[in-house]
């Protein structure tokens, strides 16, 4: 991670175009630390949308109208962007979903139905959301395939000696993720991706914690599939995209069907629209794929590398501040991470800390994360999780310190 050679953002500038941060929460300035869940969304995110639904809210691609066209442009235009922010060569592999949890389905279900077979192995980690590993164990009980798992060392990484063993020419599909949302530990997917292809596997990237804070091109990684949230990258929920290489998209059977990705309909037979269209599937979230573009325009004009510099000063900073209190454990210590640090207290639930927390104004999670076999390999029900973002500080991360000795000293 570069930390020099980098110019400094203003973060107090940035601050100011996110509303939201600027109000008390039980009557304490709000510390927003829940960003791998929900990352705040700028004013030029906010503004897009309402602009759309009051300028020219519009059914897209059949209409000839004006409004029609114009929502068209503005929807087509950030499909141009997605495109572009994660260096795909083809605009038809980006298609709109829900977010990741849609895209992985739509995969699972999709490719896994035309082309899993009895026997055949799917490759998942120890570290996988719930939503990159559900719709894989619904696809494998289909169709009769294995699931799996490599292990994770004691510092939360992925096991590469345990992976290899793992790979075989009974591997068809491996699913990872690129960052994960309990721990941070980034994977070394571009090798992983490599392996797999020896193998004549599939690779499915899960990029909800990456997409906002580390460099993505799909041409370098070889990845076969990669998927985005919007609402983890500054963008509106309930949408995101799946990029899909155009060959495997071209031969998989669409997803859902309805509107929009048909060519032709008769009662006799129906023929499927081509790429993208063919996995969007009746009216899209029209409004939230218009206001992506602005999420992706927010990012690109900070700079990815400068945003993952100050995402890094925060992380190691509060890592440090952590680990001085001498009943919190770190949970999660690998050598590279995105900005999350999981922790735990020993002696007190994460549930009530997380209360004590919200009861001076910070927002944390706490839990398993949405990674239950996780937390349940680390022995632990659940843990804190504090994930730093672009706007956050280290005065706020002073506050969190400040908050979790007076809860240690009060709970002693
Ligand atoms: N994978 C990871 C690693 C995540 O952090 C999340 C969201 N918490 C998801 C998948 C699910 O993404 P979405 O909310 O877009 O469905």
């Amino acid at each position: 991670m570069t930390t020099l050679l980098v110019p400094a953002l203003d973060i107090q500038k940035i601050r100011e175009e996110f509303p939201i941060l600027n109000q008390q929460v039980n009557g304490k300035p709000l510390i927003y630390f829940d960003n791998a869940a929900t990352n705040q969304k700028p004013k030029r995110v906010i503004d897009a949308l309402s602009t759309y639904y009051e300028k020219y809210n519009a059914n897209i691609h059949r209409g000839i109208h004006t409004l029609a066209e114009k929502a068209t442009r503005a929807y087509e235009d950030t499909r141009l962007a997605m495109q572009e922010f994660i260096h795909a060569k083809h605009v038809e592999e980006i298609i709109f979903t829900r977010g990741v949890t849609e895209s992985v389905n739509l995969v699972a279900s999709s490719y896994g139905r035309a082309f899993l077979k009895e026997g055949d192995e799917i490759i998942l980690s120890g570290l996988e959301h719930h939503s990159n590993i559900v719709p894989w164990q619904m696809i494998a009980e289909e169709k009769k395939a294995v699931i799996k798992v490599i292990t994770i060392t004691s510092s939360g990484e992925i096991d590469i000696d345990h992976y290899r063993q793992l790979l075989s020419s009974r591997t068809k599909i491996v699913a990872v993720n690129h960052a994960s949302n309990s721990l941070g530990t980034i994977n070394p997917i571009k090798e992983m991706i490599t392996m797999a292809h020896e193998v004549g596997a599939v690779v499915l990237i899960d990029g909800a914690q990456a997409s906002a804070h580390l460099a993505i091109d799909v041409i370098d990684l070889g990845c076969d599939f990669y998927c985005i949230s919007s609402h983890k990258m500054y963008g509106p929920t309930g949408t995101g995209i799946l990029y899909g290489k155009k060959e495997l998209l071209e031969k998989m059977p669409p997803y859902m069907g309805g509107g929009e990705m048909i060519k032709d309909v008769t009662f006799a037979r129906t023929t499927y629209n081509e790429l993208p269209y063919k996995f969007e599937a009746g009216t899209p979230n029209i409004a939230d794929v218009v206001a992506l573009k602005e999420a992706v325009g927010f990012i690109n004009q900070l700079g990815k590398e400068n945003i993952a510099s100050h995402e890094y000063e925060l992380l190691s900073y509060a890592t440090q501040k952590l680990a001085s209190l001498s009943s919190v454990r770190m949970i999660g210590t690998a050598s590279k991470k995105v900005s999350v640090q999981s922790f735990v207290i020993e002696g007190i639930h994460p549930f009530d800390i997380g209360q004590m927390l919200d009861a001076r104004g910070i927002a944390v999670r706490t839990g398993h994360h949405c990674t239950q076999p996780l937390m349940d390999s680390l022995g632990l029900e659940g843990t804190v999780r504090a994930s730093f973002a672009v706007y956050n500080t280290k005065e706020e991360i002073d506050v969190l310190i400040d908050g979790l000795k007076r809860i240690i000293k009060f709970l002693n």
